[in-house]
């Protein structure tokens, strides 16, 4: 997670994400362990890894989360160095984008991303983390469910893990990864778990006079015997997974044919 976070290249994370219609990149990231230990901070500025940052908050404070500049302060004072993270690439997007200033976060347009991974370990046990600089040229502020534990991220060590990417405010309207393992907990197999939280968005979807078009939501879920699954509303997700028998990319299942 730190590589990309790291790399000016990808554009929707870390060093290089690509900021708010102010020009500034905010992060937001959450981690969540096998003994249900959760740190997550939003809306963080000029720290190349906000994912460390979680984890401080997770492993040295008595609080959960910490956002803005609260957060800042609290990682510089763990010595994390204050960068500019707003590359030129980005910033040149950025200038582009106010001609217009239209936000229009559109389903598979490539200004939003979100690295999520959950691992289940030799001892059997099961964590996961996600990190993201969210939806280009977003208000100043806003914050998706990526550092929203049970939105963005859920770790339940006797069930599963689910993580989620896509249109946050929609994953935030079902709780979806602490849906997707509840539903695992009731019996249903990662894949139907990530494709009835999907179903549950596109009904609301359709319910509040919405274009299911224009949303795209993509899960990923583990369970604790290694099974995994996922599923989105629109094609265009994959996700890679790692094995004994190696790495693989595989393209998500999708709903709106
Ligand atoms: N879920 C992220 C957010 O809404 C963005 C993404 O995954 O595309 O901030």
């Amino acid at each position: 997670m730190k590589i990309p976070e790291g790399d000016p290249n990808e554009r929707s994370v870390g060093y290089g994400g690509r900021p708010d219609r102010d020009g500034r990149v905010t992060l937001d990231s959450c981690i969540m362990d096998e003994f249900s230990n959760i740190g997550s901070v939003a809306c963080l500025e000029h720290i190349k890894h906000p994912i460390s940052v979680a984890r401080a908050v997770m492993e040295k404070t008595p609080h959960v989360m910490l956002v803005g500049d609260g957060a800042l302060q609290f990682a510089l004072s763990q010595g994390f160095k204050k960068e500019n993270l707003l590359v030129e690439a980005s910033e040149k997007e950025w200038k582009e984008w106010l001609k217009t200033s239209e936000y229009l976060p559109k389903a598979n347009i490539e200004n939003h991303d979100t690295i999520g991974m959950i691992a289940l370990d030799s001892h059997g046990n099961l964590s996961g983390a996600c990190t993201t600089s969210g939806m280009a040229f977003k208000m100043h502020g806003r914050v998706g469910d990526s550092p929203i534990i049970g939105a963005g991220l859920y770790v339940d060590n006797e069930i599963g893990a689910a993580t989620a990417t896509g249109h946050g405010e929609e994953v935030i309207r079902i709780t979806g990864c602490h849906l997707v393992v509840e539903l695992m907990r009731q019996g249903k197999s990662p894949q139907k778990a990530c494709e009835e939280a999907v179903a549950r968005i596109v009904k609301l979807t359709k319910n509040r006079g919405k274009e299911l078009k224009d949303i795209q939501v993509g899960f990923i879920a583990l369970n604790k015997k290694g099974q995994y699954g996922s599923y989105c509303i629109q094609s265009g997700f994959n996700y890679a997974v790692n094995d004994n028998s190696g790495n693989k990319l595989i393209d998500a299942a999708y709903y709106l044919k």
